[in-house]
Protein backbone atom coordinates (compact mmCIF):
# COMPACT_ATOMS: atom_id res chain seq x y z
CA UNK A 1 0.00 0.00 0.00
CA UNK A 2 1.28 3.53 -0.72
CA UNK A 3 2.27 5.64 2.32
CA UNK A 4 -0.04 8.50 1.52
CA UNK A 5 -3.06 9.09 -0.64
CA UNK A 6 -2.58 12.18 -2.82
CA UNK A 7 -5.24 14.30 -4.47
CA UNK A 8 -4.88 13.53 -8.16
CA UNK A 9 -5.92 17.12 -8.91
CA UNK A 10 -2.62 18.30 -7.41
CA UNK A 11 -0.57 16.62 -10.16
CA UNK A 12 0.88 18.28 -13.25
CA UNK A 13 1.51 16.40 -16.47
CA UNK A 14 5.00 15.22 -15.42
CA UNK A 15 3.69 13.98 -12.06
CA UNK A 16 1.04 11.93 -13.86
CA UNK A 17 3.63 10.49 -16.20
CA UNK A 18 6.04 9.55 -13.41
CA UNK A 19 3.23 8.20 -11.22
CA UNK A 20 2.20 5.86 -14.02
CA UNK A 21 5.83 4.91 -14.73
CA UNK A 22 6.20 3.97 -11.03
CA UNK A 23 3.29 1.60 -11.55
CA UNK A 24 5.13 0.06 -14.50
CA UNK A 25 2.66 1.44 -17.04
CA UNK A 26 3.55 2.31 -20.65
CA UNK A 27 3.72 5.98 -21.63
CA UNK A 28 0.49 6.06 -23.62
CA UNK A 29 -1.42 5.63 -20.35
CA UNK A 30 -0.63 9.27 -19.50
CA UNK A 31 -2.73 10.52 -22.39
CA UNK A 32 -5.55 8.13 -21.51
CA UNK A 33 -5.61 9.30 -17.91
CA UNK A 34 -5.49 13.00 -18.89
CA UNK A 35 -8.39 12.39 -21.26
CA UNK A 36 -10.50 10.93 -18.45
CA UNK A 37 -9.53 13.61 -15.94
CA UNK A 38 -9.61 16.75 -18.08
CA UNK A 39 -11.19 15.82 -21.39
CA UNK A 40 -14.22 14.02 -19.98
CA UNK A 41 -14.01 15.12 -16.35
CA UNK A 42 -15.04 11.83 -14.74
CA UNK A 43 -15.78 11.52 -11.03
CA UNK A 44 -14.15 8.16 -10.32
CA UNK A 45 -11.49 5.71 -11.50
CA UNK A 46 -14.20 3.12 -12.19
CA UNK A 47 -15.44 5.22 -15.09
CA UNK A 48 -12.05 4.95 -16.88
CA UNK A 49 -13.18 2.01 -18.95
CA UNK A 50 -10.20 1.75 -21.29
CA UNK A 51 -7.78 1.31 -18.36
CA UNK A 52 -7.20 -2.25 -17.10
CA UNK A 53 -9.12 -3.03 -13.92
CA UNK A 54 -5.88 -3.65 -11.99
CA UNK A 55 -4.59 -0.19 -12.90
CA UNK A 56 -7.88 1.44 -11.88
CA UNK A 57 -7.57 -0.26 -8.49
CA UNK A 58 -3.97 0.80 -7.94
CA UNK A 59 -4.84 4.37 -8.91
CA UNK A 60 -7.75 4.35 -6.48
CA UNK A 61 -5.40 3.17 -3.69
CA UNK A 62 -2.90 5.91 -4.37
CA UNK A 63 -5.03 8.89 -5.33
CA UNK A 64 -8.14 10.68 -4.24
CA UNK A 65 -10.37 11.80 -7.09
CA UNK A 66 -13.19 14.24 -6.50
CA UNK A 67 -14.98 16.97 -8.36
CA UNK A 68 -16.17 20.38 -7.17
CA UNK A 69 -19.79 20.38 -6.06
CA UNK A 70 -22.06 23.06 -7.49
CA UNK A 71 -23.50 25.07 -4.59
CA UNK A 72 -25.32 27.84 -6.42
CA UNK A 73 -25.74 29.06 -9.95
CA UNK A 74 -27.08 32.48 -10.88
CA UNK A 75 -28.16 33.43 -14.38
CA UNK A 76 -27.92 37.02 -15.59
CA UNK A 77 -30.39 38.69 -17.94
CA UNK A 78 -27.59 38.77 -20.55
CA UNK A 79 -26.98 35.00 -20.34
CA UNK A 80 -23.87 35.22 -18.16
CA UNK A 81 -23.84 32.59 -15.43
CA UNK A 82 -22.06 32.74 -12.08
CA UNK A 83 -21.18 29.55 -10.23
CA UNK A 84 -20.22 28.89 -6.64
CA UNK A 85 -18.34 25.60 -6.18
CA UNK A 86 -17.44 23.70 -3.05
CA UNK A 87 -14.05 21.99 -3.22
CA UNK A 88 -13.14 18.75 -1.44
CA UNK A 89 -12.00 20.49 1.79
CA UNK A 90 -15.09 22.71 1.95
CA UNK A 91 -13.39 25.80 0.47
CA UNK A 92 -15.64 27.68 -1.95
CA UNK A 93 -14.71 29.50 -5.18
CA UNK A 94 -16.56 31.28 -7.95
CA UNK A 95 -16.37 31.12 -11.74
CA UNK A 96 -18.30 32.88 -14.50
CA UNK A 97 -19.48 31.67 -17.92
CA UNK A 98 -19.86 34.41 -20.52
CA UNK A 99 -21.53 33.44 -23.82
CA UNK A 100 -21.16 35.69 -26.89
CA UNK A 101 -22.43 34.41 -30.21
CA UNK A 102 -20.78 31.06 -30.80
CA UNK A 103 -18.08 31.74 -28.24
CA UNK A 104 -18.02 30.84 -24.58
CA UNK A 105 -15.50 32.49 -22.27
CA UNK A 106 -14.98 31.05 -18.81
CA UNK A 107 -13.51 33.21 -16.09
CA UNK A 108 -12.05 30.95 -13.38
CA UNK A 109 -10.39 31.45 -9.99
CA UNK A 110 -6.77 30.55 -9.27
CA UNK A 111 -7.02 31.06 -5.50
CA UNK A 112 -9.81 31.16 -2.97
CA UNK A 113 -9.64 34.82 -1.98
CA UNK A 114 -6.54 36.94 -2.63
CA UNK A 115 -3.75 38.36 -0.51
CA UNK A 116 -2.99 41.41 -2.67
CA UNK A 117 -5.54 43.73 -1.07
CA UNK A 118 -6.51 45.96 -4.02
CA UNK A 119 -8.92 48.49 -2.55
CA UNK A 120 -11.47 48.35 -5.38
CA UNK A 121 -11.79 44.55 -5.57
CA UNK A 122 -14.28 42.43 -3.64
CA UNK A 123 -11.96 39.41 -3.67
CA UNK A 124 -9.16 41.40 -2.06
CA UNK A 125 -11.33 42.42 0.88
CA UNK A 126 -11.52 39.07 2.61
CA UNK A 127 -7.88 38.01 2.23
CA UNK A 128 -6.50 34.70 1.02
CA UNK A 129 -8.01 31.38 2.04
CA UNK A 130 -5.74 29.15 -0.05
CA UNK A 131 -4.25 28.60 -3.47
CA UNK A 132 -6.05 26.19 -5.79
CA UNK A 133 -4.68 22.96 -7.24
CA UNK A 134 -4.25 22.67 -11.02
CA UNK A 135 -7.20 20.29 -11.32
CA UNK A 136 -9.39 22.58 -9.22
CA UNK A 137 -8.90 25.29 -11.87
CA UNK A 138 -9.57 22.98 -14.84
CA UNK A 139 -12.62 21.54 -13.10
CA UNK A 140 -14.23 24.98 -12.86
CA UNK A 141 -13.87 25.41 -16.62
CA UNK A 142 -15.13 21.89 -17.30
CA UNK A 143 -18.04 22.41 -14.92
CA UNK A 144 -19.16 25.57 -16.73
CA UNK A 145 -18.81 23.86 -20.15
CA UNK A 146 -21.00 21.00 -18.94
CA UNK A 147 -23.63 23.30 -17.48
CA UNK A 148 -23.73 25.54 -20.55
CA UNK A 149 -23.58 22.54 -22.90
CA UNK A 150 -20.95 24.25 -24.97
CA UNK A 151 -17.34 23.98 -25.92
CA UNK A 152 -15.19 26.59 -24.19
CA UNK A 153 -13.50 28.90 -26.70
CA UNK A 154 -11.63 31.08 -24.18
CA UNK A 155 -10.61 30.73 -20.55
CA UNK A 156 -9.34 33.65 -18.49
CA UNK A 157 -7.66 33.53 -15.08
CA UNK A 158 -9.55 36.63 -13.96
CA UNK A 159 -11.70 35.24 -11.18
CA UNK A 160 -10.61 35.23 -7.57
CA UNK A 161 -6.92 35.26 -6.80
CA UNK A 162 -3.56 36.28 -8.19
CA UNK A 163 -2.41 33.59 -10.67
CA UNK A 164 1.29 34.42 -10.37
CA UNK A 165 1.10 33.97 -6.59
CA UNK A 166 0.23 30.36 -7.53
CA UNK A 167 2.43 30.11 -10.60
CA UNK A 168 3.20 26.40 -10.93
CA UNK A 169 -0.38 25.25 -10.41
CA UNK A 170 -1.70 27.87 -12.83
CA UNK A 171 0.74 26.76 -15.54
CA UNK A 172 -0.12 23.10 -14.96
CA UNK A 173 -3.81 24.00 -15.31
CA UNK A 174 -3.20 25.98 -18.51
CA UNK A 175 -1.42 22.97 -19.99
CA UNK A 176 -4.34 20.64 -19.22
CA UNK A 177 -6.76 23.19 -20.73
CA UNK A 178 -4.52 23.52 -23.79
CA UNK A 179 -3.80 19.82 -24.31
CA UNK A 180 -5.75 18.05 -27.04
CA UNK A 181 -6.28 15.26 -24.48
CA UNK A 182 -7.65 17.81 -22.02
CA UNK A 183 -9.91 20.67 -23.10
CA UNK A 184 -8.16 21.50 -26.38
CA UNK A 185 -8.37 25.28 -25.94
CA UNK A 186 -5.82 27.14 -28.11
CA UNK A 187 -2.96 28.71 -26.13
CA UNK A 188 -3.72 32.21 -27.44
CA UNK A 189 -7.24 31.80 -26.08
CA UNK A 190 -5.93 31.13 -22.60
CA UNK A 191 -5.33 34.43 -20.79
CA UNK A 192 -3.71 35.04 -17.43
CA UNK A 193 -4.27 38.35 -15.66
CA UNK A 194 -1.75 39.46 -13.04
CA UNK A 195 -1.66 42.50 -10.77
CA UNK A 196 1.98 42.83 -11.80
CA UNK A 197 4.15 40.29 -9.98
CA UNK A 198 7.31 40.85 -12.02
CA UNK A 199 9.03 37.49 -11.41
CA UNK A 200 5.88 35.81 -12.72
CA UNK A 201 5.76 37.97 -15.86
CA UNK A 202 9.44 37.24 -16.57
CA UNK A 203 8.87 33.52 -16.17
CA UNK A 204 5.70 33.57 -18.23
CA UNK A 205 7.64 35.08 -21.16
CA UNK A 206 9.89 32.00 -21.24
CA UNK A 207 7.09 29.43 -21.43
CA UNK A 208 7.00 27.70 -24.81
CA UNK A 209 3.24 28.09 -25.34
CA UNK A 210 1.70 31.29 -26.75
CA UNK A 211 -0.50 31.99 -23.74
CA UNK A 212 -1.90 35.52 -23.49
CA UNK A 213 -0.87 37.98 -20.77
CA UNK A 214 -2.98 40.72 -19.20
CA UNK A 215 -1.63 43.06 -16.54
CA UNK A 216 -3.72 45.14 -14.16
CA UNK A 217 -2.21 48.60 -14.38
CA UNK A 218 -5.04 50.84 -13.12
CA UNK A 219 -2.74 53.84 -12.75
CA UNK A 220 0.55 54.94 -14.25
CA UNK A 221 1.08 57.37 -11.34
CA UNK A 222 3.14 55.68 -8.63
CA UNK A 223 1.41 57.26 -5.63
CA UNK A 224 -2.05 56.41 -6.97
CA UNK A 225 -1.10 52.83 -7.81
CA UNK A 226 0.52 52.37 -4.38
CA UNK A 227 -2.68 53.54 -2.72
CA UNK A 228 -5.10 51.33 -4.65
CA UNK A 229 -2.84 48.29 -5.20
CA UNK A 230 -0.83 47.96 -1.97
CA UNK A 231 0.20 44.38 -2.77
CA UNK A 232 2.49 45.44 -5.63
CA UNK A 233 4.19 48.46 -4.02
CA UNK A 234 7.44 46.52 -4.14
CA UNK A 235 7.34 46.43 -7.94
CA UNK A 236 7.51 50.07 -9.07
CA UNK A 237 6.04 51.21 -12.36
CA UNK A 238 9.36 51.85 -14.09
CA UNK A 239 10.35 48.23 -13.46
CA UNK A 240 6.95 46.99 -14.61
CA UNK A 241 7.44 48.92 -17.83
CA UNK A 242 10.91 47.42 -18.38
CA UNK A 243 9.63 43.91 -17.79
CA UNK A 244 6.71 44.48 -20.17
CA UNK A 245 9.04 45.85 -22.85
CA UNK A 246 11.20 42.73 -22.50
CA UNK A 247 8.08 40.54 -22.65
CA UNK A 248 7.14 42.13 -25.99
CA UNK A 249 10.66 41.73 -27.39
CA UNK A 250 11.04 38.14 -26.19
CA UNK A 251 7.63 36.83 -27.21
CA UNK A 252 6.48 39.17 -29.99
CA UNK A 253 3.10 39.16 -28.27
CA UNK A 254 1.06 42.16 -27.17
CA UNK A 255 0.03 42.17 -23.51
CA UNK A 256 -3.23 43.79 -22.46
CA UNK A 257 -3.08 46.51 -19.81
CA UNK A 258 -6.27 46.55 -17.75
CA UNK A 259 -7.31 49.96 -16.51
CA UNK A 260 -10.44 50.10 -14.36
CA UNK A 261 -11.59 53.72 -14.38
CA UNK A 262 -12.76 55.13 -11.05
CA UNK A 263 -14.09 58.66 -10.80
CA UNK A 264 -11.72 60.99 -8.95
CA UNK A 265 -9.06 58.29 -8.55
CA UNK A 266 -7.41 57.54 -11.88
CA UNK A 267 -9.50 59.40 -14.45
CA UNK A 268 -7.94 62.88 -14.31
CA UNK A 269 -6.06 64.50 -17.17
CA UNK A 270 -2.81 64.03 -15.25
CA UNK A 271 -3.52 60.30 -14.94
CA UNK A 272 -4.33 60.17 -18.64
CA UNK A 273 -1.01 61.82 -19.52
CA UNK A 274 0.88 59.38 -17.29
CA UNK A 275 -0.91 56.46 -18.97
CA UNK A 276 -0.03 57.77 -22.43
CA UNK A 277 3.64 58.16 -21.37
CA UNK A 278 3.67 54.65 -19.94
CA UNK A 279 2.26 53.11 -23.12
CA UNK A 280 4.10 55.13 -25.73
CA UNK A 281 6.57 52.87 -27.52
CA UNK A 282 5.38 49.81 -25.63
CA UNK A 283 3.81 46.84 -27.40
CA UNK A 284 0.46 46.80 -25.55
CA UNK A 285 -3.29 47.12 -25.77
CA UNK A 286 -5.21 49.11 -23.14
CA UNK A 287 -8.52 47.68 -21.97
CA UNK A 288 -10.57 50.31 -20.16
CA UNK A 289 -13.03 48.86 -17.63
CA UNK A 290 -15.62 51.17 -16.10
CA UNK A 291 -15.15 50.36 -12.40
CA UNK A 292 -17.76 47.93 -11.09
CA UNK A 293 -19.40 48.68 -7.76
CA UNK A 294 -18.18 46.66 -4.80
CA UNK A 295 -19.91 46.42 -1.45
CA UNK A 296 -18.24 48.56 1.19
CA UNK A 297 -16.18 50.52 -1.32
CA UNK A 298 -17.05 54.05 -2.31
CA UNK A 299 -15.29 53.85 -5.66
CA UNK A 300 -17.61 54.83 -8.51
CA UNK A 301 -17.18 54.74 -12.25
CA UNK A 302 -16.90 57.98 -14.22
CA UNK A 303 -19.63 59.19 -16.58
CA UNK A 304 -19.76 57.27 -19.88
CA UNK A 305 -18.60 60.43 -21.67
CA UNK A 306 -15.40 60.46 -19.60
CA UNK A 307 -14.72 56.79 -20.39
CA UNK A 308 -15.17 57.57 -24.07
CA UNK A 309 -12.95 60.65 -23.97
CA UNK A 310 -10.23 58.63 -22.20
CA UNK A 311 -10.40 56.05 -24.97
CA UNK A 312 -10.38 58.73 -27.67
CA UNK A 313 -7.34 60.43 -26.16
CA UNK A 314 -5.43 57.13 -26.07
CA UNK A 315 -6.38 56.38 -29.64
CA UNK A 316 -5.25 59.78 -30.85
CA UNK A 317 -1.90 59.22 -29.12
CA UNK A 318 -1.59 56.06 -31.23
CA UNK A 319 -2.27 53.67 -28.35
CA UNK A 320 -4.45 50.70 -29.12
CA UNK A 321 -7.39 50.53 -26.73
CA UNK A 322 -10.87 49.15 -26.15
CA UNK A 323 -13.65 49.53 -23.60
CA UNK A 324 -14.67 46.30 -21.92
CA UNK A 325 -18.34 45.46 -22.32
CA UNK A 326 -19.90 44.82 -18.95
CA UNK A 327 -21.43 41.38 -18.42
CA UNK A 328 -23.35 39.86 -15.55
CA UNK A 329 -23.41 42.94 -13.31
CA UNK A 330 -26.99 42.16 -12.18
CA UNK A 331 -25.71 38.99 -10.48
CA UNK A 332 -22.44 40.55 -9.21
CA UNK A 333 -20.47 38.50 -11.72
CA UNK A 334 -18.60 41.40 -13.33
CA UNK A 335 -14.87 42.05 -12.91
CA UNK A 336 -13.82 42.49 -9.32
CA UNK A 337 -17.15 41.45 -7.85
CA UNK A 338 -16.29 37.85 -6.96
CA UNK A 339 -15.81 37.32 -3.28
CA UNK A 340 -15.46 34.59 -0.74
CA UNK A 341 -18.86 33.37 0.27
CA UNK A 342 -19.57 31.01 3.06
CA UNK A 343 -23.07 29.72 2.57
CA UNK A 344 -24.70 28.63 5.80
N1 LIG B 1 -5.53 39.08 -9.64
C1 LIG B 1 -5.53 39.26 -11.04
C2 LIG B 1 -6.69 38.60 -11.74
C3 LIG B 1 -8.05 38.68 -11.13
S1 LIG B 1 -8.88 40.24 -11.13
C4 LIG B 1 -5.45 40.72 -11.38
O1 LIG B 1 -5.64 41.54 -10.51
O2 LIG B 1 -5.14 41.02 -12.52
C5 LIG B 1 -9.45 40.43 -12.82
C6 LIG B 1 -9.51 41.91 -13.27
O3 LIG B 1 -10.61 42.59 -12.64
C7 LIG B 1 -8.25 42.69 -12.91
O4 LIG B 1 -7.85 43.53 -13.96
C8 LIG B 1 -8.76 43.50 -11.75
O5 LIG B 1 -7.94 44.59 -11.48
C9 LIG B 1 -10.15 43.86 -12.20
N2 LIG B 1 -11.01 44.40 -11.14
C10 LIG B 1 -10.95 44.19 -9.81
N3 LIG B 1 -11.94 44.86 -9.17
C11 LIG B 1 -12.63 45.52 -10.12
C12 LIG B 1 -13.77 46.37 -10.10
N4 LIG B 1 -14.41 46.67 -8.96
N5 LIG B 1 -14.22 46.86 -11.27
C13 LIG B 1 -13.61 46.54 -12.45
N6 LIG B 1 -12.54 45.73 -12.52
C14 LIG B 1 -12.04 45.23 -11.38
FE1 LIG C 1 -6.33 40.14 -6.01
FE2 LIG C 1 -6.61 40.85 -8.58
FE3 LIG C 1 -8.49 41.50 -6.75
FE4 LIG C 1 -6.11 42.71 -6.70
S1 LIG C 1 -7.65 42.83 -8.34
S2 LIG C 1 -7.21 41.88 -4.91
S3 LIG C 1 -4.76 41.07 -7.31
S4 LIG C 1 -7.94 39.45 -7.40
Amino acid sequence: MPDEVRDIKSLDLNDIESGLADLGEPRFRTRQLVRWLYGRGVAGFDEMTDLPQALRSSLAERYRLGRPVLVTREVSADGTRKYLWRLSDGTTVESVGIPAGDRLTVCYSTQAGCAMGCTFCATGRSGLTRSLLPGEMVDQVLGVATDMRSRVSNAVAMGQGEPFANYDSTLAALRFMNSPDGMGIGARHLTVSTCGLLPGIRRFSTEPEQFTLAVSLHSAVQTTRDAIMPGVRRYPLHQLREVLAAYGTDTGRRPTLEYALAAGTNDSDAELRALVDFCRGLLCHVNLIPMNPVEGSRTARPEDARVRSFAAALASAGIECSIRAERGADINAACGQLRQRHPA
